[in-house]
């Protein structure tokens, strides 16, 4: 299919067409070479364009290729989203691609009790999907760790601003692996997330679809 030209391989590829997904969206086609090659991203993209797979396609293929050892309280992948339910429609969707491949996911969301979010972070997890204000309160306390994160999202940037959010998503981003790979997904391009983008990417690819 057009997601194996893409270098989707093996048994995420098989999961991939199982849930649908069988001809590659524009965005998808321009985000994930380039992704899975290991560059920095900034990507204009607008909500239904394809982009939860763009950038979770390559985050799965990278995952599943390293294999199991996750550390307590750690996430191998981390994708920050303005809304909680910007958050959960993403590992909705990480769920079905990656139906079957044993990668555990988590949320930790404001509004919601934090005991459980907590509780699943324990023994760690491959891919936690967070909105910022909640997690930096997570990061503070301890209870979760980002430095064993080496592959970062900022999802919705723009709205992430305008929700008041750039602080915190400045301090996390800085509180990863310092050898992640950072990919920036936003709608509009207003100075400050080029400013945040030249901050936190290195030497990305520029991407629009
Ligand atoms: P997103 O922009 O990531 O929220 O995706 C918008 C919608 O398009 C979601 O319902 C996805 O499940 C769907 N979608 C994304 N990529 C594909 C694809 N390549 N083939 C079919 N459906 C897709």
């Amino acid at each position: 299919t057009g997601f194996a030209a893409l270098g989707i391989t093996g048994n995420l590829l098989k999961s991939t067409v199982a849930s649908g997904f069988t001809e590659p969206k524009p965005i998808q086609i321009k985000a994930i070479p380039p992704h899975l090659a290991g560059r920095d991203i900034i990507a204009i993209a607008q909500t239904g364009s394809g982009k939860t797979a763009a950038f979770s396609l390559p985050i799965l293929t990278k995952i599943i290729a390293i294999g199991a050892k996750r550390l307590p309280k750690t996430a191998r992948a981390l994708i920050l989203a303005p809304t909680r339910e910007l958050a959960v429609q993403i590992e909705d969707t990480i769920k079905v691609l990656a139906k079957g491949l044993h990668i555990s996911t988590a949320l930790v969301l404001g509004g919601v009790s934090r005991n459980s979010q907590v509780k699943k972070m324990q023994g760690g997890v491959d891919i936690l999907i967070a909105t910022p204000g909640r997690l930096t309160d997570l990061v503070r306390e301890g209870e979760v760790k980002l430095n064993e994160t080496r592959w970062l999202v900022l999802d919705e940037a723009d709205r992430m601003l305008d929700m008041g959010f750039i602080n915190d998503v400045r301090r996390l981003s800085k509180a990863t692996h310092p050898e992640r790979q950072t990919a920036l997904y936003s709608a509009t391009m207003p100075d400050e997330i080029a400013e945040l983008a030249k901050s936190l990417l290195k030497n990305p690819v520029r991407v629009e679809a």
